[in-house]
């Protein structure tokens, strides 16, 4: 992507979660547009092609779920990603935004807005790579304890399994950097 900003679209008829979200992603160097709901965010993503929709699942007119459907079905804009958030994170709406296709199900309450933010820059981390280690082999082993990883390799928030995100900063000498984040949950250990 460059230094081009993500173009993101908020969906949420909650006018103080939508501007809050607004804020926060302008914030971060996005470009944020809105929508009132999922009819009005149909609308925008179809004349606008965001990079990017987050939006809610509980709304009038159109709610999260058929505006996917509605986006799926359009051949311009068929690929956007789309990320959905709730506040309550039952497992049937997981199961479903899975099904249909979302990049990512944030349960609003359990993450900052910063953090939030950082799992929607991953989905444009082109350069990063993604290695899982595993600790029973030796190398990884003396790596994890030179590291004061846990011997473990969980995650200390959700116990999911941890990955090492390399991304490559100054690629002509091959210098890397590098972080523990949670296969699951995605912060930084
Ligand atoms: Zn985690």
């Amino acid at each position: 992507m460059g230094d081009k900003k993500i173009k993101i679209l908020i969906v949420d008829d909650d006018d103080s979660i939508r501007e809050m979200y607004a804020e926060v992603f302008s914030g971060a160097g996005f470009e944020v547009m809105e929508a009132i709901d999922g009819l009005d965010g149909l609308d925008k993503a179809t004349k606008d092609l965001p990079d990017v929709v987050f939006s809610g699942i509980i709304m009038p007119r159109m709610d999260g779920f058929s505006l996917m459907e509605a986006l799926k079905k359009n051949v311009v804009t068929g690929n956007i990603p789309v990320i959905i958030s709730s506040h309550m994170g039952r497992e049937e709406d997981q199961k479903k935004a899975r099904e249909l296709g979302a990049k990512d199900f944030i349960i609003t309450g359990y993450y900052t807005p910063r953090e939030i933010v950082n799992r929607v820059k991953d989905l444009f981390a082109e350069n990063e790579y993604r290695l899982r280690i595993y600790p029973d082999v030796l190398d990884a082993k003396k790596m994890v304890e030179e590291m004061r990883m846990g011997a473990e390799l969980k995650c200390k928030y959700c116990g999911a399994d941890l990955v090492l995100a390399i991304k490559p900063t100054d690629i002509k000498n091959h210098i890397f950097s590098s972080k523990f984040i949670c296969s699951q949950c995605k912060k930084q250990n």
